[in-house]
């Protein structure tokens, strides 16, 4: 292990008090005590945050509820609503080196990651939603008003308050992913991050009043899932929830939103498939399915956890995996030299090791890693396993860790229904040089995202979302700001 980047003395001073709940303007205690935020680089107490009770749920939703009908948010100009959209870009970029510190401290990221990847995206989901706020319109309908006798139109209104539930293995970039649209839209928020990984959501919260929002447009609850998080999503104030994290929380989340038929938003698991050709470019493809299942080692939901290579290149792109593998240097997100960072808890790494023991005991062959690291902390190494069948778990379910199937095929149409052969549609890779053997196989592909020579790249213009158990709706481009939006008919009679 290298030497440790210091925390900044904005950091430290963060750190150094039990971080409250922000509701309607003010940050409070919460009524359920607090708990302690965990660095899963050394299993080390990092700092304290405040967890929300019932009676600060129903606080913060009646807070959310008051500012929706506030004139003061509702009947901001556009302009002025881009204009706080866009302030908070600014002061996440001002902020930057804080909130990337406390994602990799409390979170387990790279800081280099966290700095140029969650914490830029965060800010530019803020510059891209600032953008629509002044384009969204409605449409005239043609119904011939003439013979019709109405002239007819649509608009598009804010849906209301949305409960904006987010994971933690992106916190800050999740949770401005979802903010974002959402205020561009003109709904009002309540934010509740995740357990694990609080700090980061919590300290971005205090960049709101700066940029100028009303108090009560955006609430931050932190605490568990089973109780905030359940209780957001049975809550009759709020109108809508957006949702991202594992796909059995999801169908919890989808009963819950029933009682009062809540509009549902949810981004779930995955078991994204890399298809790589024999005339593909193999360094590069090597590199990027490394890159897309190594990164945040493992825990991303697009991750390419499933390497289907072709016959004639299986073993050499299995041997340049490898030695990508072997050769990352994984340590605490705060040492320089790491390439690799820890799992967010002790439980998850006993799940990924659990599920790769199992692998092997059904005959699967360990190319690289497979053995919990030791020592502080909850390493676990770049996994690589060849000799496996279809039907074995590793292949079919998500592990949420650096572990890579790779399994060989014969021709496309064989590829394409290996692909699809999942609960999961989330995303997927096609490697080729061929650009008519990209279309063929995309086409094929039932999934939300396909990247064609590349894997796992974020784009806030780009929607994003899954095909069957991977999630309903989608973020990101125009389909987010909608997303958080109702469309009302006008019927105006010419009698
Ligand atoms: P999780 O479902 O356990 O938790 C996600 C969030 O939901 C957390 O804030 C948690 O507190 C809350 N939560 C937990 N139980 C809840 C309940 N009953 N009601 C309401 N909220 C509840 O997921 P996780 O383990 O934190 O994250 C990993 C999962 O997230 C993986 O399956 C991964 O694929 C998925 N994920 C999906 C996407 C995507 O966009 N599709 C992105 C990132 C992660």
């Amino acid at each position: 292990m290298g030497t440790l980047k210091s925390p900044s003395p904005a950091t430290r001073e963060f750190l150094s008090t039990t971080r409250p709940l922000l509701i309607d303007g003010a940050w409070r205690s919460g009524s359920a005590g607090d708990a302690p935020a965990i660095n899963p680089a050394d299993g080390s107490t990092i700092g304290r945050f405040s967890l929300a009770s019932a009676a600060d749920i129903d606080a913060a939703v009646a807070a959310a509820r008051r500012a929706f009908e506030s004139p003061a948010w509702r009947e901001l100009a556009p302009s002025d609503r881009a204009r706080i959209l866009w302030r908070i870009a600014e002061l996440i970029e001002r902020d930057a080196q804080c909130l990337a510190e406390l994602e990799a401290l409390d979170g387990g990221k790279l800081y280099r990651a966290a700095l140029q990847g969650d914490v830029a995206i965060a800010a530019e989901a803020f510059r891209y939603h600032a953008g629509w706020c002044t384009k969204l319109s409605g449409e005239e309908l043609n119904i011939g008003p003439r013979s019709s006798g109405f002239h007819c139109y649509m608009r598009r209104e804010p849906m209301g308050v949305a409960a904006l539930i987010v994971p933690w293995n992106g916190p800050i970039a999740m949770s401005c992913w979802k903010l974002a649209p959402a205020l561009a839209a003109g709904c009002t928020a309540i934010l509740k991050p995740p357990e694990q990984a609080s700090l980061s959501v919590l300290r971005f919260g205090a960049l709101l009043a700066e940029a100028g929002l009303p108090a009560g447009v955006v609430n931050i609850l932190a605490g568990p899932g089973s109780s905030v998080g359940a209780a957001l999503a049975d809550h009759a104030g709020i109108d809508k929830i957006s949702f991202t994290g594992s796909t059995t929380t999801g169908r919890s989340i989808v009963r819950a939103a029933a009682g009062n038929l809540k509009k549902v938003t949810v981004e779930l698991g995955g078991k994204s498939p890399a298809i790589v050709c024999a005339d593909a470019d193999l360094d590069a493809a090597a590199r990027g399915v490394a890159d897309g299942i190594f990164g945040n080692a493992g825990q991303v939901c697009v991750a390419s956890s499933r390497l289907y290579a072709e016959r004639s290149v299986y073993d050499a792109l299995l041997e340049r995996i490898v030695r990508i593998a072997r050769a990352l240097r994984v340590g605490p997100g705060l040492d320089p030299a790491s390439e690799m960072g820890p799992l967010i808890s002790s439980e998850h790494r006993a799940q990924v090791a659990s599920m790769v023991n199992r692998a092997v005991a059904d005959g699967a062959q360990l190319a690289a890693g497979g053995k919990p690291l030791d020592g502080p902390g909850f390493f676990y190494p770049p996994t690589v396993l060849g000799g496996l069948r279809a039907d074995m778990p590793i292949v079919r379910e998500e592990v949420f860790g650096p572990v890579l199937c790779v399994l060989p095929f014969d021709d496309i149409d064989s590829v394409i229904a290996a692909a699809n052969d999942s609960i999961f549609g989330l995303a997927a890779s096609v490697w080729t040089c061929d650009i008519r053997k990209a279309h063929r196989i995309e086409s094929g592909l039932r999934a939300g995202l396909i990247w064609v020579n590349a894997h796992g790249v974020p784009n806030v213009a780009v929607p994003f979302g899954g095909y069957r158990q991977s999630g309903w709706g989608r973020e990101q481009g125009r389909e987010a700001i909608e997303s958080y939006m109702e469309l009302k008919s006008v019927m105006v009679s010419l009698a």
